[in-house]
């Protein structure tokens, strides 16, 4: 029989629909993704992209403040494996997630670990075939995968991957290769600022390699890189190329100014993190349901979730490059739970 509501996706706005849809008896089914190395190193691992990053000082509700016995008390035990210790300030990132999974879980959500290989969005019900090779048939589907992190596509960062080269340094920035090194950052938005504040808690030294002379990251995140004394800003600058050798991995990167194209520098470094923004996961729908030219989904209608596919809803980072934050992606899973729940009543689908 065909279920009434699949969710794909597993970040805010998956749990976020699945809460809404879940308390409005649709009895949905969440995919959340599969715990493959892939998944990881692509950087779309189940729960999304918060279970990769640290503290979470914007979400509402969580003023900073020690949670761990809220914590402990909230989430099943069969679930803790996934906290990482608590902080003692505010909430983290994979503690959010796991607290929206266990409340997600709590309205009596199902949830599938694997991932959607591919769509059918021809006909309904709807037809997804997952990564264990199951069809499962929808007659709604809300897609809410998220984007992951972007890199250069120089030849060399794919050589160096792993060994020096990431795009997540709350991921790898601890590992005892990037110690008391100097360390690159790339990117100006808020992401790069991000990674370069909390390299500095390992590294000896962290340039952010800009290619303007001003950071697009909000003010006070630009300003708290700047007042940091290891972090040292490249600007007006690219990276040509990643340097290094079999046996170091990463050894530096070789600069090529923006103003004056004759120029290049280098710089010693033991680690590369590019932080220069995301790509929406939307491969599987193989192009079924129409986005822009970045690839994020649409939304044909203002304030609605709906997409060119009737019955298809949308929501959070896949189909938004503009704000992608927790809280809206959040806000809009809700929106496309209400906007599922309100199409499957007019289809006489309850
Ligand atoms: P972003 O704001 O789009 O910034 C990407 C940066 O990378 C820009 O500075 C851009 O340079 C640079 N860039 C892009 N392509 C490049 C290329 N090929 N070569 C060199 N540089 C390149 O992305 P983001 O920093 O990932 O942030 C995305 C969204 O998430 C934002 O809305 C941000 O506010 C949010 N975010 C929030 C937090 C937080 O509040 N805690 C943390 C992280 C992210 P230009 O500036 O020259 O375009």
């Amino acid at each position: 029989m065909a279920e009434r509501v699949v969710i794909i996706g597993s970040g805010p706005a998956g749990w976020a629909a699945a809460i809404y849809t879940a308390r409005a008896n649709l009895e949905p089914l969440l995919i959340e993704g599969q715990q493959s190395q892939e998944n990881f190193d692509l950087g779309r691992p189940p729960l999304g992209q918060l279970m990769i990053t640290t503290e979470v000082e914007n979400f509402p509700g969580f003023p900073a403040g020690n949670m761990e016995a809220y914590l402990q008390s909230a989430i099943d035990d069969s679930r803790k494996y996934m906290l990482p210790p608590h902080s003692g300030h505010g909430v983290s990132g994979p503690e959010l997630m796991v607290l929206m999974q266990q409340q997600g879980v709590n309205f009596g959500t199902r949830v599938l670990s694997e991932d959607v290989v591919s769509v059918d969005l021809s006909s309904r019900p709807f037809k997804l075939t997952t990564s264990g090779g199951q069809t499962i048939e929808a007659h709604s589907v809300i897609v809410a995968t998220g984007a992951r992190a972007n890199y250069l596509g120089l030849d060399s960062e794919k050589q160096f991957k792993n060994r020096g080269v990431s795009a997540c340094a709350v991921c790898d920035g601890a590992m005892p290769r990037f110690r008391d090194r100097p360390l690159v950052v790339v990117g100006g938005g808020d992401s790069a600022m991000e990674e370069a504040n909390f390299l500095t808690k390992f590294a000896s030294k962290v340039y952010i390699v800009h290619r303007r002379d001003e950071f697009r990251a909000s003010k006070i995140m630009a300003q708290r890189a700047l007042e940091n004394p290891k972090i040292e800003p490249a600007w007006n600058s690219v990276v040509e190329e990643v340097l290094g050798n079999d046996a170091d991995g990463v050894t530096g990167v070789r600069l090529r100014s923006t103003v004056n194209e004759n120029e290049t520098t280098e710089l010693e470094a033991a680690g590369y993190f590019a932080a220069i923004g995301h790509t929406p996961n939307t491969e599987f729908l193989g192009g079924q349901v129409e986005t822009n030219s970045k690839g994020y989904i649409i939304w044909p209608v203002s304030h609605r979730t709906n997409t060119s596919v009737e019955g298809v809803f949308a929501a959070g980072d896949v189909a938004d490059d503009h704000y992608r934050q927790a809280i809206t992606a959040a806000g809009s899973g809700c929106m496309a739970a209400l906007d599922a729940e309100r199409w499957l009543a007019a289809q006489g689908i309850e």
